[in-house]
C-alpha cells in the first residue's frame, strides 16, 4: 500500500484555530469584555419561509407511498434545474437543463471536478485565495502558480500572455478580498483562457451579492466563456444552506466539444448519489416569487451591514476593496501594520474580532477581513468602536 504523499506538501492552516485560542485567551484574562465576531463567513440568518414550507412538504411527501422519492438522477431533479435555467435567464444567460449539476454544495465540487482533469496540468490561482482550490490540488499534486492579487490592480489582477497555463481560477465576487471582475476584467480572462486552451474554473458563491448592473453575475454572461468555463455556485449565501447543503455547477457542452460535460456526468453518476429530495425541493423554492422576494430581504440585511462597515472605512480614510458587491470588506491595515499584528490591536483595544488576511496567502499580508454576515446591531456597535479607536 502506498499513501498519496501530496498530502504531506499540504501547509497546515492554523488560521481559525490560532484565531479562536487568542479570542478565549483574551475572553479568560477579560471576562468583563464584550467581544464582536466580524470575522465569520457563515450566514446567521435563518432559512426563509418559503423554503421551510417547501421543506416541510417534502417531508410529508416522503411519508406517503404515491409521493415517496428514492434515489433520484445523481445530476438533480429536473424541476431544480428548469428553476436555476429560469434564474440564469433574468442575467440574460441561456443554458440547457442537462449542462447542470446539482450538488450538496460549491466546496464538494471546486474539489471534485479535478477528476476530470490530467494530474500534469499547470494551475493558476491568484494570490491571496480561497484556501480550497489550493489545498486540492496540492492533493493532486499539480503545479501551481499564481497571479498576484494587490492594492495595485484592487485586488483584480488581468492575465499576463507569457504566462502559460491550464487550470485558472477566478472567485467573483471573492472571498476573502470582496473585489468583483467587471466585464472587461473578465472578458480579459475568457479570452486568455480560450487562446491557451485552459479552463475556467469559476467561483460565483457570493454573485447574489452584486448590486451593480455593470458587474456581470455569471462568466456566461461573458462572450466566449461557454467553451472556455466551468461556474460553481450555491444556495449557501443566497439563501442560508450553509447547513442545509445545496449548490449547482454548470458545465457547457460547448466546452472541449462536449467532452468535459460527459465526463462530470460520467463521474457523478459514479461516485456521488445526488442531493436529497427534500433539500433539493427547499432549494427550488428559492425561485418562487415569494421565495426570491424573501431571500433579497436577508440578503439585503448582510447588504445593509457592508454599507455601515463601508461607510466606516470611507469615513475613517481607510482603504479597502469589497463592502459593495459583497458581503467581504478587505482593508488596509492602518500604520502599517501586518495582520496579525491588527488583529491583536482590534481585539485588545476595540474587543472586535476580524480574520488577519495573512492566512489566505502571502498577498493578504497587511490586510485583514470582515464580514458582513454579523447581526445588525453589533455591527452597528463595531462600526461605532472602529470609528472611536481609529480615527486619526
Ligand atoms: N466558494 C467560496 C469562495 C466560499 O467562500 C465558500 C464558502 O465560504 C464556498 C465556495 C463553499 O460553498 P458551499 O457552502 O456551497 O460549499
Amino acid at each position: 500500500m502506498q499513501i498519496n504523499t501530496n498530502y504531506d506538501n499540504l501547509e497546515q492552516s492554523y488560521l481559525f484555530s490560532t484565531i479562536a485560542r487568542k479570542v478565549r485567551e483574551y475572553s479568560a484574562s477579560h471576562p468583563e469584555a464584550d467581544i464582536i465576531r466580524l470575522g465569520i463567513g457563515d450566514v446567521t440568518r435563518p432559512l426563509v419561509p418559503a423554503v421551510i414550507d417547501a421543506l416541510h412538504a417534502a417531508v410529508e411527501d416522503q411519508a406517503k407511498q404515491e409521493t415517496f422519492h428514492g434515489y433520484g438522477d445523481e445530476q438533480g431533479y429536473d424541476f431544480l434545474h428548469e428553476a436555476l435555467v429560469g434564474y440564469y435567464k433574468t442575467h440574460g444567460v441561456e443554458l440547457a437543463t442537462n449542462e447542470i449539476f446539482i450538488s450538496d454544495g460549491a466546496k464538494s465540487d471546486l474539489g471534485n471536478i479535478l477528476d476530470i482533469f490530467g494530474k500534469d496540468n499547470v494551475v493558476l490561482v491568484p494570490d491571496p485565495v480561497y484556501p480550497v482550490y489550493v489545498d486540492t490540488n496540492v492533493m493532486a499534486g499539480r503545479k501551481i502558480i499564481f497571479a498576484d492579487a494587490n492594492e495595485a490592480n484592487g485586488f483584480l489582477p488581468l492575465p499576463d500572455a507569457s504566462v502559460k497555463c491550464d487550470i485558472i481560477y477566478i472567485c467573483s465576487p471573492n472571498n476573502p478580498t470582496g473585489a468583483a471582475y467587471d466585464r472587461a476584467g473578465l472578458k480579459a480572462w475568457v479570452d486568455y483562457a480560450n487562446a491557451q486552451n485552459a479552463v475556467i474554473l469559476y467561483d460565483a458563491a457570493y454573485e447574489c451579492f452584486i448590486e451593480d448592473e455593470n458587474l456581470p453575475r455569471s462568466i456566461y454572461e461573458i462572450e466566449g466563456a461557454k467553451t472556455c468555463a466551468i461556474e460553481f455556485c450555491s444556495f449557501s449565501k443566497m439563501a442560508g444552506f450553509t447547513g442545509t447543503r445545496c449548490g449547482w455547477t454548470v458545465v457547457p457542452t460547448a466546452l472541449a466539444d462536449g467532452r468535459l460535460n460527459k465526463m462530470w456526468l460520467r463521474r457523478q453518476t459514479t461516485k456521488f448519489n445526488g442531493v436529497p429530495y427534500i433539500v433539493q425541493k427547499g432549494a427550488a423554492a428559492c425561485f418562487t416569487e415569494e421565495g426570491m422576494k424573501q431571500i433579497k430581504d436577508t440578503l439585503g440585511y448582510y447588504k445593509q451591514n457592508a454599507k455601515v462597515l463601508s461607510a466606516t472605512l470611507d469615513e475613517l480614510g481607510i482603504w479597502y476593496t469589497g463592502g459593495k458587491s459583497s458581503p467581504y470588506l478587505w482593508l488596509k491595515c492602518p500604520n502599517g501594520m501586518d495582520s496579525w499584528t491588527f488583529f491583536d490591536y482590534l481585539l485588545e483595544n476595540a474587543n472586535v474580532v476580524g480574520t488577519p488576511g495573512a492566512g489566505f496567502g502571502k498577498n493578504g499580508d497587511g490586510f485583514f477581513r470582515l464580514t458582513a454576515f454579523g447581526d445588525q446591531k453589533r455591527t452597528l456597535e463595531a462600526a461605532e468602536r472602529l470609528k472611536k479607536l481609529l480615527a486619526k
